[in-house]
C-alpha cells in the first residue's frame, strides 16, 4: 500500500484535518482511498459506521442488508428519514452516501448474510464491520471473515451498554468469547430496548477501527473487547483469550495487523 498518491485540491480541502494529523497524513488518507471496508447490517450501528466510512474517504464501501426501512427504526437510523419507510435500506443507504461523497465506490448487497453467499460478500475486502443484530448472522460472518483472514469489527448495543472488538485469526473471534450460539433465542434490542444514541455512537467507533487497520495505526481493539455503559460512562476492556481449540481462527496468524505489546 506504499504507492504515493497524488490529491487534488478539492481532495486536499475536503481532507484537511486528516491531512495535519501525523497519524494518518496524506499517506493515511491515500490508504482510505484505496481501502474496501464491507459493512454488514446497515441498520443502527452500520448506517452510523458507512456514513463515516464514505464521507472520510473510504474509496469502496460495501453494503449488505436484506431489510427494508422500519419506522421503529428512525429514532436510531439516522441516516433514514419517514419517507424511506419500506425501501431497501442498502438501496437507500447508497443514494445517501453517493451524494455525500461521490468519488466513493459504494457496492450493494441486498440480501442478509447466509452460509451460501458470505463468501462471496465478504471476498475482496480490508475490513469487514459486523452491524448484524442477529446472532445466527453474527457466527456466520465471523466465521466467514476468520476463514478468509479478513479482520472483523464487531460491535453490539443492548439497552444502554455497547460492545466493541477486532476479530483476527490468532487474537481471537467471536467464536473464542462464545463458541456456541446459545439453543434458547436471546432477547434483542427490539425486546429490551436500546437508547437511541448508543448505536451511532458504537457504529462510530467501529468506523474508527477499520480506519486504524486500514491505516496500519497501532492501539486497536484487536484481540481486545471494550465494554460501554452509557448510563455512567463507566468504560472498561478485557483481553480476548484465543482459544487454541476455536474451529473458527485457531492456529491462524493475521500479520497484516498490528499487535498490542
Ligand atoms: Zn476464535
Amino acid at each position: 500500500m506504499g504507492t504515493p498518491r497524488s490529491f487534488t485540491a478539492a481532495e486536499m480541502r475536503r481532507y484537511e484535518r486528516h491531512f495535519i494529523l501525523p497519524e494518518i497524513g496524506p499517506a493515511g488518507q491515500a490508504k482510505l482511498a484505496r481501502a474496501k471496508v464491507l459493512v454488514v447490517g446497515v441498520g443502527g450501528l452500520g448506517a452510523a459506521a458507512c456514513q463515516y466510512l464514505a464521507a472520510a474517504g473510504v474509496g469502496t464501501v460495501g453494503l449488505a442488508d436484506g431489510d427494508t426501512v422500519d419506522p421503529s427504526n428512525l429514532p436510531r437510523q439516522v441516516l433514514y428519514t419517514e419517507a424511506d419507510a419500506g425501501r431497501h435500506k442498502t438501496e437507500v443507504a447508497a443514494a445517501r452516501l453517493r451524494v455525500q461523497n461521490p468519488a466513493v465506490n459504494v457496492v450493494t448487497y441486498d440480501e442478509f448474510v447466509t452460509p451460501s453467499n458470505v463468501t462471496r460478500i465478504v471476498d475482496g475486502y480490508d475490513v469487514v464491520i459486523d452491524g448484524t443484530d442477529r446472532l445466527d448472522a453474527r457466527y456466520v460472518l465471523n466465521d466467514a471473515a476468520m476463514q478468509a483472514d479478513i479482520p472483523l469489527v464487531h460491535g453490539s448495543v443492548m439497552r444502554f451498554t455497547g460492545q466493541v472488538a477486532v476479530f483476527a485469526p490468532g487474537h481471537g473471534c467471536y467464536r473464542c468469547l462464545y463458541p456456541q450460539p446459545p439453543t434458547d433465542d436471546l432477547p434483542t434490542c427490539a425486546d429490551l430496548g436500546v437508547i437511541s444514541p448508543l448505536p451511532g455512537i458504537v457504529g462510530a467507533m467501529q468506523a474508527i477501527e477499520a480506519m486504524k487497520i486500514v491505516t496500519g495505526l497501532e492501539g486497536t481493539l484487536l484481540g481486545r473487547l471494550l465494554v460501554i455503559d452509557a448510563r455512567t460512562w463507566v468504560t472498561y476492556s478485557a483481553k480476548i483469550d484465543p482459544r487454541p481449540d476455536c474451529p473458527t481462527c485457531g492456529g491462524g496468524t493475521s500479520p497484516g495487523l498490528a499487535q498490542e505489546d
